[in-house]
């Protein structure tokens, strides 16, 4: 398909701006150091970060491919795709953009890529944290679908509703040892928020 190789550069242009800001906040930006604190169900976290880990592997093959234009990834472009769909796709992609970088300056040393309490970790609830819980997973969410959406693939958009279906699963455990950590502080804060995105009934 001679015309889909624009979309293969958009979807890496598009990815290229999106790891920008996030690349800053995850690999130069300083962290605090690591510290344990209680126990988390180590064998339920380890099976849902295995398949976590599964998805965004797939997903991130999957788009290689596609980028690459395999022939093998042409039997998978679905036929007579809405142009809509593609132009939804990077709108929502273009949405993500500050968001990722209003999310990581708000979390700033906080954040970490596996779940991990740090020392003197702070309860953020500022800013994108101040009525939803879990801006960063709706913004990858919403990206990685946005994205799988101007590919038109249909591998690829797969694998980024199956991330869509893992993350309230990985949210769990994140939420169980945050209440671990700070107790009273994270349920009343529970209370007040959404979790993927601002609740109308709890404001
Ligand atoms: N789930 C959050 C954060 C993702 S980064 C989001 O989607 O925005 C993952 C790390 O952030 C975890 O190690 C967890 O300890 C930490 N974390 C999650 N929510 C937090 C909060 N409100 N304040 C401080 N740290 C938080």
């Amino acid at each position: 398909m001679a015309d889909e190789l624009s979309f293969r550069v958009l979807f890496v242009i598009l990815y290229v701006i999106f790891i920008i800001p996030r690349g800053y906040y995850r690999f130069v930006k300083p962290r605090r150091e690591k510290e344990e604190t209680g126990e988390t169900d180590r064998a339920s976290v380890g099976r849902i970060q295995a398949v976590l880990t599964l998805i965004i592997l797939g997903g991130l093959i999957s788009s290689v491919l596609y980028i690459l234009g395999l022939p093998l990834m042409d039997w998978f472009q679905i036929p007579q795709y809405p142009f809509l769909l593609r132009f939804a796709g990077v709108l929502l992609v273009l949405i993500t953009i500050p968001l990722i970088a209003w999310i990581h300056r708000e979390l700033d040393r906080q954040y970490s890529a596996v779940l991990e309490i740090q020392s003197d970790h702070q309860l953020i609830t500022t800013g994108p944290y101040e009525r939803v819980r879990h801006p960063m997973y709706t913004v990858l969410i919403l990206f990685f679908f946005g994205l799988s959406l101007v590919s038109a693939n249909l591998i690829v958009i797969v694998f980024a509703v199956l991330l869509m279906v893992a993350f309230p699963f990985w949210v769990r455990i994140e939420e169980e040892k945050m209440i671990e950590v700070f107790g009273e502080e994270y349920i009343e804060y529970v209370k007040r928020t959404g979790r993927f995105f601002p609740s109308i009934s709890r404001t």
